[in-house]
C-alpha cells in the first residue's frame, strides 16, 4: 500500500493500480508511459522478474484501447550484470511488445552506463522497425483473446501508428548528446529529449543551469530541424515547451511533450485540450519510496506539498 502522500508522484503498486490512473488520463486526453519501478539490480532473478512483469504489463495494455506505452531503465533489466544481459532482457521485452502493437522507451541513467545503451538500442531499433506494421495487425499470444476496456467492453485491436518500435532518451546535460542525436538520426524510432537527471562530472557535463538550458534549446533546433518526427520534450519547463511548440510550427515537425505524474498536471491536460500530444511517466511498484524521495528533493514545491500532506 502506498501511503496518500506519495500517490501524487506513484500509481500504486500493482500494474492495476497504475491502468487504473491510465483510464482518468485517458479520460482527459492525455496517453501514459508505465514505468515499474526498480534500478540496479544486481541479482538476476530480480532482474528476471521485472523482466517479467514489464511483459505481462504489456499484455494488460494490448488488451485496452489506452493510449499508453513502456518505459524501462537499463539498469533494472541486467546493465549492472553486464551490457549482454541488458541486450537480450532488452530484446525479450521489444519483440513482445512489437508484436502488440506497444510502444518501448528507454530511460538513460548516468554517464556511464550511455554507450551500452546507445549500443542497444540501436541495434535492437533497427532490427524491430518493420515491426511497427504489425501494430495494425491483431495481436498474437496471449493477447489473442478480445481485447477489451476498462468495462470490459470488446474494443478495436488496430492501434495508433507508431514510429519505429522503440524510443530512447537522451540527456542534454552531457556534452555528447548533440552527437548521439545526429548519431541517431537514422535509426527507426523516437528520441526524448531531457535536461537530465544524475549528478555528472564536471569534465563530460554542463553544471550550470543555464548552459544545460541553452543545450536543450540547441538540441530541440537539431531534432526539429533534421528529423521527421518523434520527438519528445520531456520536460516540464514552459519555456521549452513553447519553443518547441514554435520549432513545429516553422519545421511542420510532429512531436509529443511527456511529463511526469504529479507535476504540473493542469498544464499536462491544457496542452492536451490545445491538440498536442501530451505523456505521461506513470510509475508504479512496490519500490516507490527513493522515487517519491528524489521528486520530494528536487523542488521546494514538492517538499512543501509533503509536508502539508503529512500535517493535514
Ligand atoms: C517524461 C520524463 C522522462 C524522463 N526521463 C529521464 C531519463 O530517462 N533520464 C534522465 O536523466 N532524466 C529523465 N527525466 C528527468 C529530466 O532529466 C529532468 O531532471 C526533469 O524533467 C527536470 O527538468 P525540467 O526540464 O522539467 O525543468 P527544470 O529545469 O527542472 O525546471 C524548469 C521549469 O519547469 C517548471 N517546473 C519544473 N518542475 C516543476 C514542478 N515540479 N512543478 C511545477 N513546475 C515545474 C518550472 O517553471 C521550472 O522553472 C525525465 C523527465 C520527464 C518529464
Amino acid at each position: 500500500m502506498i501511503p496518500p502522500i506519495a500517490n501524487r508522484f506513484v500509481a500504486g503498486t500493482s500494474p492495476a493500480t497504475a491502468l487504473e490512473h491510465v483510464q482518468t488520463l485517458d479520460d482527459e486526453g492525455v496517453g501514459a508511459i508505465l514505468n515499474l519501478l526498480g534500478e540496479h539490480h544486481t541479482d538476476p532473478d530480480a532482474v528476471a522478474a521485472d523482466v517479467d512483469a514489464y511483459r505481462s504489463l504489456v499484455d494488460s495494455i494490448a488488451r485496452t484501447a489506452f493510449d499508453a506505452c513502456i518505459s524501462v531503465k537499463p539498469s533494472q533489466i541486467g546493465l549492472d550484470i553486464g551490457p549482454e544481459e541488458f541486450e537480450s532482457n532488452l530484446e525479450r521485452i521489444v519483440s513482445h511488445a512489437a508484436d502488440r502493437g506497444v510502444f518501448v522507451w528507454v530511460d538513460m541513467e548516468d554517464h556511464t552506463t550511455t554507450d551500452a545503451t546507445l549500443e542497444a538500442y540501436e541495434l535492437l531499433a533497427r532490427e524491430y522497425a518493420d515491426r511497427s506494421a504489425r501494430a495494425t495487425e491483431p495481436a498474437t499470444g496471449e493477447s489473442t483473446e478480445a481485447a477489451t476496456n476498462g468495462s470490459g467492453e470488446a474494443v478495436d485491436e488496430g492501434r495508433a501508428a507508431v514510429d519505429g518500435v522503440l524510443g530512447l532518451c537522451l540527456q542534454a546535460n552531457l556534452k555528447r548528446t548533440r552527437e548521439d542525436l545526429e548519431r541517431l538520426a537514422d535509426v527507426p524510432g523516437k528520441v526524448r529529449l531531457v535536461k537530465g537527471a544524475y549528478d555528472e562530472p564536471k569534465s563530460i557535463a554542463y553544471k550550470e543551469k543555464d548552459r544545460v538550458d541553452e543545450a536543450y534549446r540547441t538540441l530541440l533546433e537539431d531534432a526539429f530541424e533534421n528529423r521527421d518526427g518523434g520527438i519528445a520534450v520531456g520536460s516540464h519547463d514552459p519555456e521549452m515547451i513553447a519553443y518547441a511548440k514554435q520549432l513545429h510550427e516553422e519545421h511542420g515537425t510532429p512531436y509529443e511533450v511527456q511529463m511526469l505524474m504529479g507535476v504540473r498536471a493542469d498544464a499536462q491536460r491544457e496542452l492536451a485540450a490545445d491538440g498536442v500530444s501530451v505523456y505521461q511517466y506513470v510509475p508504479y511498484g512496490s519500490r516507490w519510496l527513493s522515487y517519491f524521495y528524489r521528486r520530494v528533493r528536487e523542488r521546494k514545491e514538492n517538499l512543501l506539498f509533503a509536508v502539508r500532506a503529512i500535517i493535514s
